[in-house]
């Protein structure tokens, strides 16, 4: 349906280094023709890129740096300011997998400003079940950590990395007195654990200079989280500058990071685009509905909730009971008249209930505005699996083709939703959790950015405390234009 000649122009906003082949990874070519964003990348942005591109070419996989950092790995000694200068000039940022697609998705872009904010050389533990999601990002040097890199069996290990957790580390390098003139030590790599925000081997002094300033030392760290931790990272006083130049728009951090590193494969990019055209690029309108159930008791009231939202906010129009049935084949697109309008309703769910449900409703009846619905659901998978690769391939498939609706539905807490809405940038109203006593179907988020879900404790770093006097800093967001609570989490935050 689309016009290829038309790939390379719409593809060039900047953010892709020029030397790409096309055919490698087609949705770097592509995948404007689906979906037109308005957030544009910051010329900081585009040459921060550039430079992280050529440090990735530098230190990337057996160079030289790369080799010695390995041998300093494993040798375990500690290295100094002088030995970091000469041996370990490049330092690496390694990211393992935890929880779903969803969370992976947010986690990896945080990671990876993390990255950026500390010239770190990003490697992705990409496991068997990730294998053939994406594309390549980096030009001319792979990101995927090798099978046999040290500290890849270490990082599944809870014992061992709580051996080697920066946490200790940091606790430890408070204590020690390291005398004026000799050069600080620092142990050869670390692990950082921010998973689901149990900060119990980390302490939350992650986000804060004292220790940012320690494990800038550190020649490899190694990073396990299922967060967006990036609204912190904009908080930690050193970063805050730059974190801020490169993101003058700040409810575009992920939309940009996400589109940057994370490409669909071909593999993938043609299950998207098939379903694409097969099913919705026909229709006048996209709406875009992604059902979590985080409890199976309330799949029964879940539909009229829904049901609810679609229609009082994205206007999908009600059935018009006065009307006369439509029959099965005039209901058919061939039977339509030319000025009817047509919305494509996708539901994305692990359950094919919501599906049958909205389908039977609407099913040949004719509706209020005349405007025809049609619903689709890519799959139906019924648990979540683990290690799985072509669950995995379904969940971004339809992570992407929720991104491309023109409106969207999501559902409450669940980071699958926060990943799609990013993407797209087209702000989603949020389903909310039945059980919880809210009036509401649903409500419309404050920005697309994802939720950072645990948030570290406020007035957590040595600074804040010497300055508590003065003023109520109890609330993470007081005082930050550009951070809220979200709506679905009360007790998270996110960029707005
Ligand atoms: P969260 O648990 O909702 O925060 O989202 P995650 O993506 O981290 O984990 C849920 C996982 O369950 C996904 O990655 C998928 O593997 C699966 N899953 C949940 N909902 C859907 C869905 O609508 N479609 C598909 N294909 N998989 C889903």
């Amino acid at each position: 349906a689309h016009n290829d000649s038309n790939a390379h122009n719409l593809s060039d906003d900047g953010l892709f280094a020029p030397g790409f082949d096309e055919k490698s990874c087609l949705s770097r070519f592509q995948h404007r023709l689906y979906r037109k964003s308005e957030r544009k990348p910051s010329a900081y942005l585009l040459s921060k890129l550039r430079s992280y591109e050529h440090l990735h070419r530098r230190c990337g996989l057996y160079t030289d740096p790369y080799n010695r950092t390995l041998t300093v790995i494993r040798s375990g000694e500690d290295v100094d300011d002088t030995t970091t200068g000469s041996i370990t000039a490049c330092k690496y940022l390694i990211w393992h997998p935890v929880n779903g697609l969803g969370n992976r998705m947010i986690s990896l872009a945080s990671t990876f400003l993390y990255a950026l904010l500390t010239d770190r050389v990003l490697l992705a533990d990409l496991t068997q079940d990730m294998a053939d999601l994406f594309c390549e990002p980096f030009l001319g040097s792979p990101w995927i950590l090798p099978l046999e890199f040290p500290l890849r069996n270490l990082a599944r290990n809870g014992k061992l990395r709580f051996a080697h957790s920066a946490g200790k580390a940091l606790k430890n390098s408070t204590l020690k007195v390291t005398p004026p003139d000799s050069p600080a030590k620092a142990p050869p790599f670390l692990f950082i654990n921010l998973y689901q925000g149990k900060y119990a081997d980390e302490p939350s002094s992650f986000y804060c200079d004292e220790s940012q300033s320690f494990l800038r030392r550190v020649p490899c760290l190694s990073l396990l989280s299922d967060q967006y931790f990036v609204p912190s990272l904009f908080l930690i006083k050193s970063f805050k500058k730059e974190a801020i130049r490169l993101f003058p728009e700040k409810e575009a951090v992920y939309h940009h990071l996400v589109h940057y590193l994370m490409l669909p494969s071909n593999q993938a990019w043609e299950l998207i685009t098939r379903f694409y055209e097969a099913n919705l690029a026909k229709a006048d309108e996209r709406i875009g509905l992604q059902v979590r159930v985080f409890e199976e008791q309330f799949i029964p009231i879940l539909t009229d909730k829904i049901l609810t939202c679609l229609q009082n906010q994205t206007h999908l129009p009600k059935i018009d009971n006065k009307k006369p049935k439509l029959s099965s084949s005039s209901s058919s697109p061939r039977n339509q008249t030319p000025t009817t309008t047509t919305t494509a309703v996708l539901i994305t769910s692990l359950y094919p209930q919501f599906y049958q449900n909205l389908s039977t409703m609407y099913s040949n009846k004719q509706t209020v505005s005349g405007e025809v619905i049609k619903f689709y659901q890519p799959s139906h998978e019924g648990k979540q699996r683990f290690e799985d690769g072509e669950h995995n391939m379904k969940a971004l498939v339809e992570i992407y083709l929720l991104s491309m609706c023109e409106k969207l539905v999501i559902s409450a807490d669940s980071t699958f939703g926060y990943a799609a809405q990013g993407l797209g940038a087209n702000r989603a109203w949020i389903l909310l959790r039945p059980g919880y006593g809210f009036l509401d179907s649903c409500v419309r988020d404050l920005s697309v950015e994802p939720c950072f879900q645990w948030p570290p404790p406020s007035r957590n770093c040595i600074g804040d405390r010497n300055n508590s006097g003065s003023s109520r800093h109890d609330d993470v967001t007081e005082n930050v234009a550009y951070l809220k609570h979200c709506e679905d989490w009360k007790s998270g935050v996110k960029l707005v």
